[in-house]
């Protein structure tokens, strides 16, 4: 469901922090639209500090495939990416389905390396509240259906303190996929 109890402001001043810190960056200085490897000088170890500290942050659990290897993988391979290792336009299909707006410069043919210079500030905190809105309306331990945050990042149950059950980021990006292909047939 789509969660009201965290707030999308919340989640990018944590993005922005969890990139300041492992980058030893001052988090003020971080925009939203800045790309985390191009504008910020992030490399691929980064992400899985990043990952972690959000991880810590907000009590879930960031996805560790990234969307490309999940299509190869539930699609076969060569599903999203061609021999020459350039990204098909099934993918880039789905891809800009998942990403919208943030996904204006993907264009079938394009590099497989070049996508992550794509992760920008707002594309992780987008991720990250895509897993926040996986809070079920009903809390599995007690039954109640009625959650609270104290501190604005973790969510608990009113009624018997259980931590929130989120769903596991790449589960997420699985069930997306799943249910993309279902109502449009990519693949
Ligand atoms: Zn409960």
């Amino acid at each position: 469901m789509r969660q009201e109890l965290i707030k999308d402001d919340r989640v990018v001043q944590e993005v922005k922090k969890a990139i300041g810190e492992t980058l030893n960056i001052d988090a003020v200085s971080i925009s939203a639209d800045h790309s985390l490897i191009k504008d910020l000088g992030a490399e691929s170890l980064d992400f899985l500090d990043i990952n972690y500290r959000l991880e810590q942050a907000f009590g879930i659990k960031m996805a560790r495939h990234f969307i490309l290897e999940h299509i190869e993988e539930m699609f076969g391979e060569g599903a999203a990416i061609d021999p020459n290792g350039q990204l098909t336009e099934k993918a880039v299909k789905i891809m800009k389905l998942r990403l919208g707006e943030n996904s204006a410069a993907l264009e079938p043919g394009m590099d497989m390396d070049q996508v992550p210079a794509m992760i920008t500030v707002a594309t992780m905190a987008r991720g990250v509240m895509d897993i926040l809105d996986s809070l079920p309306v009903k809390c599995a331990n007690c039954g109640a259906s009625s959650w609270k945050s104290e501190d604005g990042t973790h969510v608990v149950c009113s009624a018997c303190s259980e931590e929130a059950p989120y769903m596991d980021g790449d589960d997420l990006i699985r069930e997306w996929l799943t249910s993309a292909q279902e109502s449009h047939g990519i693949f």
